[in-house]
């Protein structure tokens, strides 16, 4: 097997999109660190450009009802699904 070498510049993760279901609540945005999974007006918004994937909303109210879909951005413009 041959080895590849380490990237100078790692790959990062992005996120794509952030999927409210309609019976997710308020309670799920209270985990959010950044403001991405926010209450305003008593509705949940979803904000992907502020969200850093930490997964903490998912793990508060389960992928079924709120799911934050990510993606890799690697050096050389190469792109891995990661879901
Ligand atoms: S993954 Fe983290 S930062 Fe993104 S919306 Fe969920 S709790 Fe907020």
């Amino acid at each position: 097997m041959a080895w590849r070498r380490r990237p100078e510049t790692p790959c990062e993760i992005v996120v794509k999109e952030i999927l409210v279901s309609s019976d997710a609540g308020p309670e799920c945005a209270e985990a959010c660190p950044t403001g991405a999974l926010r209450v305003e007006g008593g509705r949940l918004v979803a904000d992907p450009g502020l969200c850093v994937a930490c997964i903490a909303c998912m793990a508060l109210c389960g992928p079924g009802r709120v799911r934050v879909l990510t993606d890799w951005r690697c050096p050389g413009g190469e792109s891995v699904e990661a879901g």
